[in-house]
């Protein structure tokens, strides 16, 4: 057993990082529940054809990245992305017969086969919405926000916002036409995989990690100069839109995103902060995705939010999410009669909702002591003989040293809880009780 290790490129999340899991989980759902998304939880796999239909053939996640298990006579994918079994839900529950816009968001894990480094991973976990109904640039730009708001609230600092149009199928048509005559020149120096989407889907190119190929596509033609005047003043629209709220942000026409489906508005938060992995954020708008996918043609858009590369960039930053963990009270025993008591008496504040805990371990009075202080216990309380016999014991305030003498009968827990209150309002941890 002790030669099995966890699979390359996942994560223990262990007890001393949860936490800040937790916190963040929170306020990613707080802000959600602000802007009217609901949550939706969706299969961790689903039909492959799923995501090579929505994500795209040409991309590098379908013909790279995808996790593919044939369990019995069936074939299916582990997701790589969100969107497509969110979509897919949405169409098979009738949620777009409903009220529209449907808004929805999600924290979920990822699969892809990539080669693993600091903030890439094989398994990772996504925040994610999509908004479907809206063609409007005020939903670009609520969903632009909603990750704004995100990014500011959990405090991490130096991320830019770059946004671009990628237009249309209508203006697209004439964009391939200018890279395929961009790129034939150097048609030899591409990699295998752009060779074939030079025909299929040039776009692809400009989104390869291949540093040959981006060199190559460093001077290739950019879609905004090909929009077509839908795309054009929508993206007009989207950039008044986030003025007006106080968004800075940077055209930036070498994004594309690696995801087929995407229409007019794409974004991407990045930070500089953790390396070369730097996007934390991306999305953007897919008009086409639900009528591809068999639904009635609904426009919409969403994105996807790396947490590992969040609460990296926060660890990087200095940021702390969590407050240091304590326990609110530890009974020390000393002796079998007393750790009887002690027991009943830990059940009985656990009841009352009070973090306590006490010995297990058949622990000296001074490793106990020590174990009490690892927990970051708020009080502790010794009882021994003398203290069954009295009925009575002296609770101690680690912090202050100040001791109070509680009895040991039914209304201990009780009187405990009011004394943690008081030395609440007293401390200058006033916080934590709200
Ligand atoms: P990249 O260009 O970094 O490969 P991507 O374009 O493949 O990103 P998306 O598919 O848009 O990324 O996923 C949205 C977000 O999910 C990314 O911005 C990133 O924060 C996160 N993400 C994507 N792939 C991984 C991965 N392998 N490990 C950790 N996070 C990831
Ligand atoms: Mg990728």
């Amino acid at each position: 057993m002790a030669n099995i290790k966890r699979p390359n490129g996942t994560e223990d999340i262990l007890p001393s990082v949860s936490r800040d899991w937790q916190n963040l989980e929170r306020m990613l759902r707080e802000i959600a529940d602000v802007y009217g998304f609901r949550e939706i939880r969706v299969p961790t796999f689903e039909q492959t054809d799923l995501f090579c239909r929505s994500v795209g053939e040409t991309t590098d996640v379908v013909q790279k990245e995808m996790y593919t298990v044939t369990a019995k006579e069936s074939t299916f994918t582990l997701r790589p992305e969100g969107t497509a079994g969110t979509i897919r839900a949405m169409l098979q529950n009738g949620l777009l017969n409903e009220a529209l816009p449907q808004r929805v968001f999600y924290i979920l894990s990822c699969f892809r086969h990539e080669r693993p480094q600091a903030g890439r991973l094989r398994e990772f976990h996504q925040f994610g919405v999509e908004m479907a109904g809206s063609a409007s640039a005020f939903a670009d730009a609520e969903v632009i926000s909603l990750a704004k708001q995100i990014i500011d609230m959990v405090g991490i600092k130096g991320i830019a916002l770059y946004i671009n149009s990628i237009g249309c199928p209508h203006c697209r048509k004439e964009y391939h036409k200018a890279l395929q005559e961009y790129f034939a020149s150097s048609k030899d120096q591409l990699c295998e995989t752009c060779l074939s989407r030079l025909e299929k889907n040039p776009m692809r190119i400009l989104d390869c990690k291949s540093p040959v190929c981006s060199e190559i596509a460093k001077d290739a033609p950019v879609i905004l100069d090909y929009l077509c005047e839908d795309c054009s003043t929508h993206f007009e629209q989207l950039k008044k839109n986030l003025t007006m709220l106080g968004i800075d942000y940077q055209v930036n026409p070498k994004i594309v995103r690696g995801l087929d489906y995407y229409t007019k508005t794409v974004f991407e938060f990045v930070t500089t902060d953790i390396g070369a992995q730097g996007t934390v954020c991306g999305g953007g708008r897919y008009d086409g995705l639900i009528g591809q996918l068999g639904g009635p043609e609904t426009p919409a858009l969403g994105f996807g939010m790396g947490l590992e590369r969040l609460l990296l960039t926060l660890r990087n930053q200095g940021v702390i999410l969590s407050e240091e963990e304590s326990c609110d009270i530890y009974l020390v025993p000393m002796g079998e009669a007393a750790a009887e008591k002690a027991f009943a008496l830990t059940s009985a504040l656990r009841q009352e909702g009070i973090s306590a805990q006490t010995d297990v371990m058949g622990r000296s009075l001074r490793a106990q002591m020590k174990y009490a202080d690892k927990i970051n216990a708020k009080f502790t309380i010794v009882i021994g003989d003398n203290e069954i016999a009295d009925g009575l014991a002296d609770v101690k305030n680690m912090k202050t040293g100040e001791k109070t003498r509680i009895a040991l009968t039914d209304t201990f827990a009780e009187n405990f809880s009011t004394l943690l209150l008081d030395s609440l309002f007293a401390g200058d941890s006033m916080d934590e009780l709200f």
